[in-house]
């Protein structure tokens, strides 16, 4: 699975999982995640949302189907409205579709592929969400059984496979803590993307005001996950990506820090490796 994504806080934040067909949150919406049909909005804030009628009218523009965007019920209806305006604005409709998401509410995406919503502690109507792929899964007590054996049981009408749901990626979107390990959907994600808006020792207050993660909170609520792989993101400006990741180590265990990445480490070391002329030019 490869993330391509942009995320500050604040600023911007969009990360699209192509292979998914997702893209959570949209940011200002560059143009690789036109192609994306399903954009799984978090909350209303314009560092995540903003770009959401641009992404509607290019679609069209370029050809694509209507875009889908899955958000907080109660924004349902003021995204209409701004659908409205852009189409007053410029001049012609663009197709889109809009679906409220509550707390627990799955849609699906494409066979055997759901996103799930859940609710996360940012203040107003807001969302995290984990994509779940569904598996046809031999039932325990027909493991050793042959092939014909398994065609014969299935032309009695017998039900030979159970369904498995496997939590790939799960996004908490803007947060405050939470009990997120609660729900096994969460805890057993392959992939964690989670938030953390500040990394100095000053800055408890703000984070707690603001509904967002303090370095300090990242231990208690990955403590208790299963993830293979945890990725932050929605970092400030105030500190580098390599800071962050400085201080983040002398507050996680080696275990959990292992599995750690962030976001946009990798863009940052091509910056950082790059002749400071090849900047300019
Ligand atoms: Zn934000
Ligand atoms: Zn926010």
């Amino acid at each position: 699975m490869r993330l391509a994504g942009y995320s500050l806080g604040g600023e911007e934040t969009v990360i699209a999982v192509p292979e998914l067909n997702v893209c959570f949150d949209i940011g200002k919406c560059p143009k690789d995640v036109l192609p994306i049909d399903y954009v799984l909005l978090s909350h209303g804030h314009m560092d995540h949302a903003a770009g959401l009628a641009y992404y509607f009218s290019q679609r069209g523009f370029v050809g694509n189907s209507p875009g889908t965007v899955l958000l907080p019920t109660a924004l349902v209806e003021p995204v209409h409205s701004l659908i409205r305006s852009w189409a007053m604005i410029e001049g012609h409709p663009s197709a889109a579709n809009v679906v409220g998401m509550e707390d627990g509410d799955e849609f699906s995406l494409r066979r055997n592929l759901t996103a799930k919503a859940f609710a996360v502690n940012h203040g107003r109507p807001s969302l995290g969400f984990t994509v779940i792929e569904k598996r046809q899964k031999l039932k325990p007590e027909y493991s050793g059984a042959a092939a014909n054996e398994l065609v014969a049981l299935k032309k009695q009408g017998i039900q030979i496979q159970h369904e498995l749901a496997v939590p790939l990626i799960s996004y908490l979107g803007d947060t405050a803590p939470c009990d997120f390990a609660a729900r096994d959907f969460i805890r057993k994600s392959r992939v964690l993307i989670i938030e953390c808006t500040f990394f100095e020792p000053d800055q408890v207050r703000r984070a707690r005001a603001g509904r967002h993660l303090h370095v300090t909170d990242l231990k208690g609520i990955l403590d208790p996950m299963e993830c293979e792989q945890i990725v932050i993101c929605h970092t400030s400006r105030r500190v580098s990506i390599s800071a962050a990741k400085a201080i983040t180590a002398d507050h996680l265990p080696e275990d959990i820090m292992a599995r750690t990445v962030f976001l946009m480490e990798r863009s940052a070391e091509r910056r950082r490796r790059r002749p400071p002329s090849l900047e300019t030019t």
